[in-house]
């Protein structure tokens, strides 16, 4: 029976073997991007991989997503995912970007999805299987991106989707109920190959339209109710608000105008927003979600206009399992130099939210960070230039974490999913985030 290093080195082997094929397949991804709920292409492209590695999958979940699974030869144990995420933001000035729609991979999901492919290349390597208990449960989700807050309010009065991030709808749907653990590595732009560590902040996602009354803004302003008015002075107040934000809160409020009126000679009265509030906590950011609903009417009372805050659960914190970090920092340390491996402390906010937060809300989850990308992150400078470190290298560690974890008859995954400490179930998480969906309207009296 060969050793677990000797394991390690037959998938890596593969790996190195098929790097262009495992490259070229995010390059395929990063040349036809699109936005979350429309990846279309993208899945039917990932799942005629699966198929070609020989992949039993099922495809269309939550629309666009995919769900394989790999039965290890080595008899019964935990169920190990390894994630990609399907999808891309929307950034018209993106060198790469598509002509009608925007959609632009300015956060590296397609290496992603390179990296969660070559991981399967060396994983299925029969003698590596075979040697492994349990499965291997490779998912490529769609919509991480929380963007086009109204197209997908959309989706959610057709019954298409619940929720709007595409992890969130897994767990809705029961995607994740056979998975006992779960790891995918996100590029950055750093000069280091992996980065270890972090937390990121919850999110409450609004959508805001302030209702006025349009009237011919030369001759008849005084029979308008300026519903632009009432948006600029809720913005105001929410910035009157920051003071009160705790630094230790890490809280982030922004969001964009989508509607500011329809013509300059006429009063604007439909004017929409979305809108985000950030915290380190769901607590926080509950709290501080009120305190901009709050400026939102006030905006709406001060000029008589009418507003409808949509309150979108949004994202979890992400709480890493320590004992899955170390098993990849040590797979780190044997692909590359120390001084090459960033070890962030896990109090560290990024101030960016993710839905593998919620997944790290139920289960073990592990979300170390790979270089080689360059510019900044969600804008038109982002581009990854070493795709050795953003697909490869991650394909590597994370086909080495999964024989870790999978290999001795699984003691590792074992021992991992009975220490975890699980903040919640996943129907309390369903729960939480259901208390979160509220409308909140406000309109003057009479
Ligand atoms: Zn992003
Ligand atoms: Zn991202």
């Amino acid at each position: 029976m060969p050793t677990v290093e000797e394991l390690k080195a037959l998938a890596i082997e593969e790996i190195d073997k098929r790097k262009e094929e495992i490259i070229g397949h995010a390059k395929h991804i990063l040349n036809n991007p699109e936005v979350g709920f429309t990846e279309f292409k993208t899945s039917k492209y990932v799942s005629e991989i699966f198929s070609k590695l020989g992949i039993e999958h099922d495809a269309n979940l939550a629309l666009t997503g995919l769900k394989g699974n790999i039965d290890c030869g080595g008899g019964e144990g935990p169920n190990v995912s390894v994630i990609g995420e399907l999808d891309s933001l929307r950034i018209f000035e993106h060198p790469i970007h598509d002509l009608t729609t925007g959609a632009a991979h300015a956060c590296g999901h397609h290496c992603q999805i390179g990296s969660m492919i070559g991981s399967m290349i060396g994983l299925i390597v029969p003698e590596v299987k075979n040697n492994l208990s349990g499965s291997i449960i490779p998912i490529a989700v769609p919509a991480e991106e929380f963007i086009d807050v109204e197209q997908r309010m959309l989706l959610r009065e057709e019954g298409k989707i619940e929720f709007m991030g595409g992890k969130q709808e897994f767990i809705k749907l029961g995607v994740f109920d056979d998975v006992d653990m779960a790891m995918m590595c996100h590029t950055s732009a750093t000069d280091t190959t992996f980065g270890v560590g972090g937390t990121s902040n919850a999110h409450i996602v609004k959508y805001v339209e302030f209702t006025g009354q349009a009237a011919h803004a030369g001759g008849s302003p005084h029979m308008g109710i300026n519903a632009l008015n009432a948006a600029m002075i809720a913005l105001t107040g929410i910035n009157a608000n920051r003071e009160t934000f705790l630094d230790t809160d890490t809280v982030r409020v922004h969001g964009i105008l989508t509607r500011g009126g329809q013509a300059v000679s006429s009063i604007p009265s439909q004017v929409t927003l979305e809108w985000r509030v950030r915290s380190g906590s769901n607590e926080a950011v509950v709290a501080n979600s009120k305190k901009v609903d709050r400026c939102f009417q006030a905006g709406a009372m001060a000029v008589g206009a009418k507003v409808s805050v949509t309150n979108i659960p949004g994202y979890m914190p992400r709480l890493d399992n320590t004992q899955l970090q170390e098993l990849f920092l040590q797979n780190a340390g044997n692909l590359t130099t120390k001084d090459d491996i960033d070890i962030i402390d896990n109090s560290h906010n990024g101030g960016g939210s993710t839905d593998m937060g919620d997944l790290s809300q139920i289960m073990p989850t592990l979300h170390p960070y790979v270089g080689g990308g360059d510019g900044v992150g969600h804008s038109e400078t982002y581009l990854i230039h070493d795709y050795e470190k953003a697909v490869i290298q991650p394909a590597k560690a994370m086909a080495c974490v999964v024989i870790d974890l999978l290999s001795n008859n699984a003691a590792k995954a074992k021992e991992i999913k009975e220490k975890h400490n699980y903040n919640m179930t996943a129907s309390q998480y369903l729960d939480f985030q259901r208390s979160v969906a509220e409308v909140i309207e406000y309109a003057p009296e009479g």
